[in-house]
């Protein structure tokens, strides 16, 4: 029942102008910095983009991860609209603003703190998890940090020593952060189980590094770029538990996961677990560059005067669309639009899952789903040109699909939770002949 149609093909992809602007692109932007379609956005609103030659996609990138509430939510751009009128910087440091209180109580009640709790805010997700760190070590006064496998927690160097790929993230880019120590994360598809991957971190207090020397614990309920490999609760009470008994802060990177994505507000809500620190950004502000910091007030006061902070640091017209994406949430019942989003997906996903006996794994929480593509499901090798060739098919057909995992075989819904359903059944429609197509 595919009543609505929202993609419009109007030019063969990609079309002349955006050709141009990518020819552009190509000589006077760096290399690095390249792009996964050959397409240049003109406007985009909800779930969907139109390019400059007027090609309309259904998007199911999300701008990786950061538009939980779509594209230019009307309420989103009025806050920001208005805001930017009134004053669009003072330094935080230098003279305060109320939103800046307003902000940090209200995503406060969201987050599950039992006790006093307090918030930082700065610009990139990156910069939340090296400030989650400084507030860790502070507070603790010890210096190592222990992350995972399949990690991605952001590219400043601090950041960028707790991510776990090599290519194309750390190769030829060091030396990053020292005294970041690495343990296994648990995968139910490819193992380890969550009883070897908290085995295999006692083991690290014994081998690599003193359980009392330990900082923080950083963690993603759900790993985002290594693929969206969810925590097991019983591993994140694991951790908890390890934590309490040694002094250490758990981290919770919330990055990707947060403002609804995974069917509840925090991912890290669905196991229970309190953590003592909170890494927001992405989908925070509707868009708009804010990443914060929140956690137990004890950990968020303990370093000095000034010792956290920074020019930008909560600007106040990325605050103000802030608000307005908690009050979409609210108001839209986006916690039980991802839920009801991700059961969907997912049992579309299952379905192919039984057709193609390529697509090896479907996994995820709520909205944050993925699939991984392996050559067949007995070898389980990852299939990376198969997932690039269904991105590929899915493009040409009009919908935007993201690659993640560790060996890109993977393939991930980040999708707006405001998508109609007509829009999410064309979606799955165009995925599911983009499949066909290659598989
Ligand atoms: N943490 C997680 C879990 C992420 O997914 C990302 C970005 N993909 C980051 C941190 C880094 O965020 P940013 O790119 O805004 O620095």
């Amino acid at each position: 029942m595919a009543a609505t149609r929202t993609i419009e093909l109007a030019t063969a992809l990609p079309g002349p102008r955006s050709r141009e602007v990518v020819e552009r692109l190509g000589a006077s932007v760096a290399r690095p910095l390249s792009v996964a379609f050959p397409i240049a956005a003109a406007e985009a609103s909800g779930a969907t983009l139109t390019d400059v030659d007027g090609n309309v996609f259904i998007d199911f990138t999300g701008g990786v991860g950061c538009l939980n509430v779509g594209h230019a939510h009307p309420q989103v751009v009025a806050a920001a609209t208005e805001q930017l009128e009134r004053f669009t910087h003072t330094d935080f440091t230098v003279v305060p603003y109320e939103l800046y209180a307003s902000l940090a109580e209200r995503l406060l009640e969201h987050a599950p703190f039992a006790g006093p709790a307090k918030a930082a805010f700065f610009n990139s997700g990156a910069e939340a998890v090296e400030n989650a760190v400084k507030f860790a070590r502070a507070a603790t006064g010890r210096s190592a940090v222990i992350a995972f496998e399949g990690a991605f927690h952001g590219r400043t160097m601090l950041a960028l020593a707790l991510t776990s790929k090599t290519h194309p993230y750390k190769a030829g880019l060091g030396p990053v952060a020292p005294e970041v120590y690495r343990v296994p994360f648990p995968n139910a598809y490819r193992g380890p189980s969550t009883e070897e991957a908290l085995t295999a971190l006692r083991r690290a207090f014994a081998t690599e590094v003193a359980a009392e020397d330990v900082a923080a614990i950083v963690v993603e309920p759900v790993q985002g770029e290594g693929g969206f490999v969810v925590a097991p609760p019983q591993f994140l009470r694991g951790l908890r538990a390890l934590c309490d008994e040694h002094g250490i802060v758990l981290v919770c990177d919330e990055v990707q996961t947060g403002f609804a994505r995974t069917g509840r507000f925090f991912a890290v809500e669905h196991s229970g677990v309190e953590p003592d620190l909170i890494t927001v950004a992405k989908s925070i502000a509707g868009g708009l560059p804010l990443s914060g910091v929140l956690g137990r007030a004890d950990v968020m006061d303990a370093p000095g005067e000034g010792a956290v902070g920074g020019t930008f640091v909560g600007n106040p017209v990325a605050q103000a669309a802030a608000l307005a994406v908690l009050d979409v949430i609210e108001a839209e019942g986006l916690v039980e639009r991802s839920a009801a989003i991700g059961e969907t997906i997912r049992s579309r996903m299952q379905a192919w899952q039984a057709r193609w006996p390529q697509i090896g794994d479907v996994r995820g929480l709520g909205a944050m789903l993925a699939l991984e593509l392996v050559e067949d499901p007995a070898a389980r090798e990852p299939a990376p040109a198969l997932a690039a060739e269904v991105i590929r098919a899915a493009f040409e057909r009009g919908l935007l699909l993201l690659k993640a995992g560790v060996h890109l075989n993977c393939i991930r819904v980040l999708v707006p939770l405001v998508i109609s359903d007509g829009e999410l059944d064309e979606a799955l429609a165009v995925w599911e002949e983009a499949l066909a197509a290659v598989l």
